[in-house]
């Protein structure tokens, strides 16, 4: 229903309920001040009878009330008027020329009690009439003693009633007049009523009508609705501003919404009609995705981001069995850098498909779309290629249950794009920063580590083996007249000698020691978890095997050379490493000193 029509309704229905109470008010009231006054009446006219009877009682012309009693019945509303005489009245005087015995239950009532007694009859359509019975009590406290004439009487008996019906239609009629006429009043009010709201109010409950509607619109996302012919001036001005500030939120929704999401990946653009949420749902994502970036800045490695952004995948985007793996497109070599779970591709040995094709695989779209996967039976796997940079590639490889997983996970790889964007310049600098410490920390020559690594690494081993007592065998090894190769060869083929000790070393020593080029043709080695007799088997071992090796001279000749290597045990000799390695070149020139090619145990002594 309309507004308009709604107010109209409200108010007949308010003038209507107002106009019914002050008519029930006005017909009570009616009714009462008509019986009231008839009361009256009724009662001066048994006053007067009550009063002309006795005076013709007194003055003896008693037997003359026949034409007093006659013409009271021309009384105007008079109907009908009768005496009925009390049992005392009649034991004396008789009933009466004219029979005045109680004619009804009522007369016998009044008589009996003494009391008034009122009877209306109400009748909408017929006479309504008024009958009161009044007795007449005797006294001798007046003017005049009844008891005087009444001698078998007492004070307070009842001697007689007078009974009176008179017709009451004349108020009622007056009632249902002045009803009348408020009615015809309330229906002309209401029709004015209704007139002036038309004209006053219909402008603007149009005018509201249309904000409703319009407003609605741009409620549900749809901001292109315009009010339209709006009356009146004031209503004009309303729609006026309305309309603007509607073409101005339009325009520029659209446009934000337009411009911001090109910050996000393609698939995302549109998600709901109404800009505005679109935009807010944008603005969450990018700050997101902002503070993502801001975080994985302050991280100190390129674990850490990828940790980081691990942690993304879980929490916000909800999936839980994933691994990351670093391509090399140079040399596709493949790691993994992050894992959730069990890898069941042979990914490293044969390669990725995701990454050779630079297209997502997805084995619910094609079993066995992968051929180095070959434990995947019950799992599927869903691998996204991101290029980080020219030369790195990262595969984020997600694992799942059912189908429906897998079309949940597409769902989100959007989201997973926006944060591999976030981070590519972090992974790169990382990475950058990875190998510009590397390199500081990288023998040129032989790929060994080099001096500053190990100053860089002394204070983290002296930390460890504190706390872990695992012990360390210290090498350090030089080789016997070098110089001589020099002079004889060229530098060229000292390197080549150079070269070769470290292929030696890495011959022979295992994964967890640690082979350093100290100096020229100097180098220490850290055996790490290393008994003092374990520590001089590796140094007779790497010194003989070092005396077979042939340094090449681009040339027919045969060099081959030897090395001296003194040893010292960490923390057993010292529990300070770099006290630990002095102590090793004292015996390295020991052994230097005791005719070369041979490996010499520090001792005491040498101090
Ligand atoms: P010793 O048996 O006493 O060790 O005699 P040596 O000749 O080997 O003497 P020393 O250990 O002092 O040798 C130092 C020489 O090593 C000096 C330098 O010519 C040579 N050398 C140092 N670094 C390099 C390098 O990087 N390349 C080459 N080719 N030679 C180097
Ligand atoms: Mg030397
Ligand atoms: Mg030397």
């Amino acid at each position: 229903m309309q507004t308009k029509n709604k107010i109209i309704l409200l108010v007949i229905s308010i003038i209507s309920f107002t106009f019914f109470l002050i008519t029930i008010d006005m017909i009570y009231n009616f009714r009462n001040y008509g019986i009231k006054s008839i009361d009256d009446k009724a009662k001066a006219i048994a006053k007067t009878v009550e009063h002309s009877l006795t005076s013709q009682m007194v003055s003896g012309v008693i037997d003359d009330r026949e034409l007093f009693l006659s013409q009271l019945k021309n009384i105007p509303n008079i109907d009908k008027i009768w005496l009925s005489r009390g049992q005392k009245v009649i034991d004396m005087y008789g009933k009466g020329f004219n029979n005045e015995i109680p004619r009804d239950e009522v007369d016998k009532q009044v008589l009996k009690t003494g009391e008034t007694k009122k009877i209306v009859n109400d009748k909408l359509f017929s006479q309504s009439t008024y009958r009161i019975t009044i007795p007449y009590n005797a006294t001798n406290k007046g003017k005049i003693n009844c008891m005087s004439c009444h001698t078998n009487a007492q004070e307070g008996d009842t001697l007689g009633a007078i009974s009176i019906e008179m017709s009451i239609d004349d108020s009622k009629q007056i009632g249902i007049r002045t009803i009348t006429d408020t009615l015809l009043i309330a229906s002309v009010l209401m029709v004015v009523i209704i007139i002036l709201l038309n004209l006053i109010i219909s402008p603007f409950l149009s005018l509201f009508d249309s904000i409703k509607r319009v407003m609605n619109k741009a409620q549900q996302g749809d901001y292109s609705y315009r009010i339209q012919n709006p009356k009146g001036k004031e209503a004009k001005d309303v729609a006026l501003w309305i309309n603007g500030l509607l073409e101005k939120l339009e325009i520029t929704l659209e446009a934000i919404d337009s411009k911001i999401s090109i910050f996000l990946s393609e698939h995302h653009k549109v998600t709901d009609k109404d800009h505005l949420i679109n935009v807010k749902n944008t603005v969450d994502r990018l700050s997101d995705v902002y503070k993502f970036r801001k975080t994985i800045e302050y991280d100190e490695t390129i674990d850490d981001v990828y940790n980081r952004l691990a942690e993304v995948l879980k929490i916000k985007i909800g999936i839980t069995k994933f691994n990351f793996f670093e391509v090399s497109t140079l040399t596709n070599e493949i790691n993994l850098v992050h894992s959730e779970a069990k890898v069941i591709c042979n990914i490293i040995e044969e390669g990725c498909r995701a990454d050779r094709t630079n297209t997502t695989i997805d084995s619910t779209q094609f079993r066995n779309i992968c051929s180095s996967c070959t434990s995947c039976e019950k799992t599927n796997y869903f691998c996204v290629p991101y290029a980080i940079s020219n030369e790195l590639d990262l595969i984020v490889s997600i694992y799942t249950d059912t189908v429906n997983q897998t079309i949940e996970v597409r769902e989100m790889i959007p989201y997973i794009q926006d944060y591999v964007d976030a981070a590519k310049t972090v992974i790169i600098s990382k990475k950058l920063m990875n190998i510009l410490e590397h390199n500081a920390q990288t023998d040129a020559l032989t790929g060994l580590k080099n001096r500053k690594y190990l100053e860089d690494a002394i204070p983290n081993i002296t930390s460890q083996t504190k706390r872990s007592g695992i012990a360390y065998g210290v090498l350090l090894l030089d080789i016997d007249f070098f110089k001589m190769v020099n002079d004889t060869y060229g530098h060229d083929i000292g390197d080549n000698a150079i070269k070769i000790v470290s292929q030696t070393l890495n011959e022979n020593i295992r994964e967890s020691d640690t082979a350093v080029r100290y100096g020229g043709e100097e180098f220490i080695v850290l055996l790490y978890n290393c008994d003092e007799k374990g520590a001089m088997n590796v140094a007779e071992k790497i010194r003989e095997n070092f005396a077979k090796k042939e340094i090449p001279t681009g040339g027919t000749t045969i060099l081959q050379k030897t090395m001296s290597i003194g040893v010292s045990m960490f923390p057993e000799d010292t529990e300070d490493l770099e006290e630990a390695i002095k102590y090793s070149d004292l015996a390295l020139y020991k052994a230097k000193n005791s005719g070369r090619n041979k490996v010499i145990r520090f001792n005491k002594s040498f101090l």
